[in-house]
C-alpha cells in the first residue's frame, strides 16, 4: 500500500464498492414498501428496495384510497399524478339487493376539513409505478429486483438481510428494515413473530367487467356500493377501467367451479339480469384472512402492511392501512436516526399504535362490515335499516361515520400520539465503542495516531475519522522511551484520558499485551473504556513486548491470549475489541492464520495482522475469521516504521477484508522532526521561524476566541 491510495480509500469510505451498511432496508415494493421508500428518499436517508419479482407486481387488488391516504401521499408529491388515473368517488351507497338505496354517503360533508372530500378509485399498481418513476432518479436508493428475501438476523442495532439463492454481497446490512413482503411474508416468519387470527370459511370472488352498470341501474348508482343481503351480499364498485364486483363464495364450491365460466355469468346476472353475457376482463378467488402480528416491531425491523396485518377488503382498509403503517414506521425512524429519539421507544411506539389502530379501527370495521352485509335476522336487519335511515338524518353522526371509514380516527390517533410520545425518550449518549462499530459498518475506517491532546485534535481537524493511541507514541512522548514495553496501564490510561476529552472522534487504544496476564487484560480493558476508548487492542506478544516492526519477538501460547481475548469481550461495555497477532513474523503465515482464527473464534471484533501480508494471505485470513459488522473484519497498519509499501493496493485489500488502517506513528514523527528543526534554528539563527500568525493559527486549534468570547458574554449576565 502507498501514500497514493489514501484518497482512495477517502473514496471507498464514502462510497463502498460492497458490504455497506445501508440505513433502511425495504422488503416488498408493493404499495406500503414504495411509499415507505420514498418517503425516507425525500429525507435524504440512503435506502435499498427488494422486490421478489422481476417488475412491480400488476395483481388486481386494492382500488381504493381513501382521504386520509390522499393527504400523506400529496406530501410525497405524487397526488396529482395519481389523480391523472383515477376517479373521484364522493359518494358510496349501501343498497339491498333489489336495488333500494339503504343509505348514501356523500363526503362532500368532509370539505373544509380534507382537500379530499373523496374516494379516489385507482389501482394500486398505479401507485407502484408513479413511485418506482420517482425512486428510479434518487441518487441514495437502491432498487433489486428479482431478489427474494430469504431470512433476517436482528443485530445488535443493525439487521442481517439474506437473499433465497444467495446472493455475494450477503449478508446486506441495514441499521433499520422496514418489512413490506406482503401476507405471507418470509421476514415476519424468520423473525418467529406470530400472524394470530382467523381465516374466513367464505372465500371471495372477484369479477372485472367492461359492461357499465349505470346503463341498467341509472345514473345515480355510486362508483362504490355495499349491498347487503343474507346470501347474496356483496360489492359494486368501479375501477378507471372496469367496474368490478365482489362475491362470496361457499367452501361447498371448489375454485374450478366458482372460477367455471356459467359460475361467473351466473353469478353477474343474479346481480343485474342482462339479456346479453357479460364480457369479463379478470377474474380472482382467494381466502380471507383477518390476521395480526403478534407485534409489529423486533429490534430494528418493523413490520407494515400486509406483513404486520390483513383484514377482508369491505371498506377498502388493507391497504390504506398500510400506507399509515409506511408514514409511521418512517417518522419513527427518522427521529431516531436525526433526533436522537431511543430506538426501542420509538419501535415499540410503532408496534403499539400501528397493531392498535389495525385491529380496533380497521378490522374490528371491516369485521362489522361484513357482519352487516351478510345478515341473515330480520329483526335485526330491521334494526340496521333503522340505524343507516338514522344516521342520514343526523349530520354530525354522518360526518363521524365518513371520518372512521376515510380513516381518518385512526391515522389522527396515531399521529398525534407520535407526535406527543416519540420524543419523550431520547437515545442515551452514544458511546464511542457504538461510535467506532458504526463507523466500521459503513466503509473503511482510517485513523491517524495521536498521544496528547493537541495531536488529538489536529487527526480531527485533518478530518479523520478516529484516533489511534498508540503505545509507542506515548511510551516516547510520556517518558523518552522506545516502543520496549516500559509504559504500563496507568500511563496509557492517563494519555487515553487526554486525548479523550480534547476530541469527539473514536478513540483507540494500543493495549499492548493487556499489560500483564489475564487478570490485567480484563483490568485494563475498565481502565481504558472508563477514560473513553472506543476500540482496545492486545497483542500476543510475551511480556517484555517490543515494537512490531522489530526482529526477535516472542509470543505467548495461543490459549493465553485466547484467554485475554474472551476476558475483553465479557469486560467490554461497547468497545471493540481488536485482538493483534504478531505471529507472522515469529511462526510464519501459518501461524498467524491459525491464530487468527483462534482470536476471532473467542470474540474478537477485528483481527490486526501485524506485519507484512500478500493479498492471498489476507483473504485466507479474512475466510478464517468471523465476518464482523461491515464484513471487513481486519486491521491493518501502514506505519512508517515498517514496511507497508509491501501491502497490497489498497482497493483490493479492502475486497480482501481489510476494514481498519492506522497510520500510527507519523505524528510523533512529525512533531519530532518539526521541533528539531525549530530548534536547530534558534540555536543557529536565533529565531525559530515562526511568528504571531502561526501562533494564531495555533490558538484556533484550541478555540481560544471561542472561549474568551464565551467568558465575556459571562460576565456581561447573558446565557
Ligand atoms: C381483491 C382485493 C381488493 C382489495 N381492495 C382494497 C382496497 O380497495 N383498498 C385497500 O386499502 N386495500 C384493498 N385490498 C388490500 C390490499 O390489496 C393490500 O392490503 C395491499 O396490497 C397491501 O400492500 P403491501 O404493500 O403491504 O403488500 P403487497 O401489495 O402484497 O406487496 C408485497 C410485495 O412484496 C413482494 N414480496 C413478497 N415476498 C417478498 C420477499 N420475500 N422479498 C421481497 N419482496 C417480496 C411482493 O412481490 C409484492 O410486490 C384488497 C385486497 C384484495 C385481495
Amino acid at each position: 500500500m502507498t501514500e497514493t491510495d489514501i484518497p482512495a480509500l477517502l473514496a471507498l469510505r464514502d462510497n463502498p464498492p460492497f458490504e455497506k451498511m445501508h440505513t433502511v432496508a425495504i422488503s416488498g415494493m408493493g404499495p406500503v414498501g414504495m411509499v415507505a421508500a420514498l418517503r425516507l428518499a425525500q429525507l435524504g436517508h440512503d435506502v435499498i428496495v427488494f422486490e421478489a419479482l422481476g417488475g412491480l407486481s400488476a395483481e388486481a387488488r386494492a382500488s381504493t384510497f381513501h382521504p386520509s391516504s390522499l393527504e400523506l401521499l400529496e406530501q410525497l408529491g405524487v397526488v396529482e399524478e395519481l389523480h391523472a388515473v383515477g376517479l373521484k368517488a364522493p359518494i358510496y351507497q349501501y343498497r339491498e339487493r333489489s336495488g333500494a338505496v339503504l343509505s348514501q354517503m356523500d363526503m362532500t360533508l368532509l370539505e373544509g376539513e380534507t382537500a379530499y372530500p373523496y374516494r379516489l378509485q385507482s389501482e394500486q399498481n398505479n401507485l407502484t409505478e408513479i413511485i418506482l418513476g420517482k425512486l428510479q432518479d434518487m441518487p441514495n436508493v437502491t432498487l433489486r429486483f428479482n431478489s427474494p428475501v430469504a431470512r433476517v438476523e436482528r443485530g445488535d442495532r443493525h439487521v442481517r438481510i439474506h437473499l433465497e439463492g444467495g446472493h455475494r454481497d450477503e449478508p446486506i446490512l441495514a441499521q433499520w428494515m422496514i418489512a413490506c413482503d406482503g401476507a405471507a411474508s418470509p421476514t415476519r416468519k424468520s423473525l418467529g413473530i406470530a400472524f394470530e387470527g382467523t381465516t374466513y370459511d367464505d372465500r371471495f370472488l372477484v369479477i372485472s367487467t367492461t359492461h357499465e352498470f349505470r346503463e341498467d341501474l341509472g345514473e345515480d348508482l355510486a362508483y362504490v356500493s355495499y349491498i347487503y343481503d343474507p346470501t347474496e351480499w356483496g360489492v359494486l364498485l368501479r375501477t378507471p377501467n372496469h367496474w368490478r364486483a365482489l362475491f362470496p363464495v361457499t367452501d361447498a364450491e371448489t375454485d374450478e367451479e366458482v372460477m367455471s365460466a356459467e359460475n361467473m355469468e351466473a353469478r353477474m346476472q343474479r346481480l343485474n339480469p342482462k339479456d346479453t353475457p357479460y364480457e369479463i376482463v379478470h377474474r380472482n378467488v382467494y381466502a380471507v384472512n383477518m390476521r395480526s402480528a403478534s407485534t409489529y416491531a423486533s429490534g430494528q425491523v418493523l413490520l407494515a402492511g400486509d406483513a404486520a396485518h390483513c383484514n377482508n377488503p369491505l371498506g377498502g382498509m388493507g391497504m390504506n392501512s398500510g400506507i399509515h403503517d409506511a408514514w409511521a414506521a418512517v417518522e419513527c425512524i427518522n427521529a431516531v436516526l436525526t433526533e436522537g429519539v431511543d430506538a426501542t421507544h420509538a419501535a415499540t411506539l410503532y408496534s403499539e399504535l400501528r397493531r392498535d389502530a389495525a385491529i380496533n379501527h380497521v378490522q374490528a370495521r371491516a369485521q362489522k362490515n361484513y357482519d352487516n352485509m351478510r345478515q341473515d335476522d330480520d329483526a335485526a336487519r330491521a334494526e340496521q335499516a333503522d340505524q343507516l335511515s338514522a344516521m342520514d338524518r343526523d349530520l354530525f353522526e354522518k360526518r363521524e361515520h365518513q371520518r372512521n371509514s376515510a380513516m381518518f380516527t385512526s391515522l389522527r390517533l396515531t399521529l398525534g400520539r407520535l407526535k406527543r410520545e416519540l420524543h419523550a425518550v431520547k437515545a442515551p449518549a452514544v458511546s464511542g465503542g457504538q461510535k467506532f462499530s458504526k463507523l466500521l459498518g459503513q466503509g473503511p475506517v482510517y485513523a491517524a495516531g495521536a498521544y496528547d491532546a493537541v495531536s488529538a485534535k489536529l487527526v480531527e481537524q485533518a478530518g479523520f475519522k478516529a484516533v489511534y493511541v498508540p503505545g509507542s507514541a506515548v511510551s516516547a512522548s510520556v517518558m523518552g522511551q522506545p516502543d520496549l514495553g516500559y509504559i504500563g496501564l496507568a500511563e496509557m490510561a492517563e494519555a487515553v484520558r487526554r486525548i479523550t476529552a480534547a476530541t469527539d472522534l473514536p478513540v483507540i487504544v494500543d493495549g499492548d499485551t493487556g499489560y500483564g496476564g489475564v487478570l490485567q487484560a480484563a483490568e485494563a480493558v475498565r481502565r481504558l473504556e472508563q477514560v473513553g476508548a472506543a476500540g482496545i487492542q492486545f497483542e500476543d506478544q510475551l511480556a517484555p513486548k517490543r515494537c512490531g516492526h522489530l526482529a526477535g519477538k516472542a509470543l505467548v501460547e495461543t490459549e493465553e491470549m485466547v484467554a485475554k481475548v474472551k476476558i475483553a469481550v465479557a469486560e467490554r461495555t461497547s468497545a471493540v475489541i481488536i485482538a493483534r497477532t504478531d505471529a507472522k513474523g515469529v511462526e510464519g503465515f501459518e501461524g498467524a492464520l491459525a491464530r487468527a482464527a483462534a482470536y476471532a473464534e473467542a470474540g474478537a471484533d477485528l483481527v490486526f495482522a501485524e506485519g507484512v501480508y500478500s493479498l492471498e494471505e489476507l483473504t485466507a485470513l479474512r475466510d478464517a475469521v468471523r465476518t464482523v459488522v461491515g464484513g471487513r473484519p481486519l486491521m491493518v497498519n501502514l506505519s512508517e516504521a515498517g514496511d507497508s509499501s509491501a501491502l497490497p493496493p489498497l482497493e483490493l485489500a479492502h475486497e480482501a477484508g481489510v476494514g481498519f488502517l492506522i497510520h500510527p506513528v507519523s505524528a510523533v514523527l512529525a512533531a519530532a522532526e518539526g521541533i528539531a528543526a525549530t530548534y536547530q534554528r534558534l540555536l543557529t539563527t536565533g529565531a525559530s521561524g515562526k511568528g504571531q500568525e502561526d501562533w494564531k493559527q495555533f490558538t484556533t486549534l484550541l478555540r481560544q476566541d471561542e472561549q474568551l468570547e464565551r467568558a465575556s458574554r459571562l460576565a456581561a449576565g447573558e446565557a
